[in-house]
């Protein structure tokens, strides 16, 4: 048998192209059927065809965050929004299954985020009380966000009928 390299997040996909191989979980199982269709093997590395018919290598999350990183804060001060970031990852031909999530993580913690332009930085901090109308980052909710979500709970519709949808949105 030819070793294949996977991260350790694909090895179940893997398993299932190599042997046929499942999970004995059936919900764990069924979801690795469901997501090997997207993969297949090339030069002995596990690659992710994307929905647009990129090739992506598929990778660790620690190097995944390496690359948000870069992307994130390359752009001559302009932080990428999350999903842009994601998007972008995936575009250059890298995907790893937590990247959304890291995305996140990454703008939430980047203090940089806290402004979007050095010249906004300076009027930002000097008025830092006086909410800045339309523009701020992405990271943050907007009012209609916020509004958005209180609908969520007032409609009825609960978190964890969300967040599946969310997760789905992952693989
Ligand atoms: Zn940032």
């Amino acid at each position: 048998m030819t070793v294949v390299e996977a991260p350790s997040w694909a090895q179940p996909i893997l398993k299932f192209l190599v042997s046929r191989e499942l999970p004995a979980d059936e919900i764990l199982a069924r979801q690795v059927q469901r997501r090997a269709v997207a993969y297949t093997i090339v030069d002995r590395e596990l690659v992710r065809r994307s929905v647009t018919g990129v090739f992506q290598r598929c990778v660790e999350p620690d190097k995944g965050i390496a690359i948000l990183r870069d992307i994130h804060q390359g752009e001559c001060g302009h932080h990428t929004a999350s999903k842009a970031l994601v998007a972008k990852a995936f575009r250059h031909g890298y995907f790893w299954s937590t990247a959304l999530d890291d995305a996140k993580e990454l703008v939430r913690k980047c203090k940089g985020c806290q402004c979007f332009s050095s010249k906004q930085h300076m009027l930002a901090s000097a008025i830092k009380t006086i909410p800045l109308p339309g523009r701020l980052p992405y990271h943050r909710p907007s009012n209609a966000q916020v509004e958005r979500e209180n609908g969520f709970i007032l409609s009825g519709i609960k978190p964890r009928l969300v967040e599946p949808l969310e997760h789905s949105a992952d693989c």
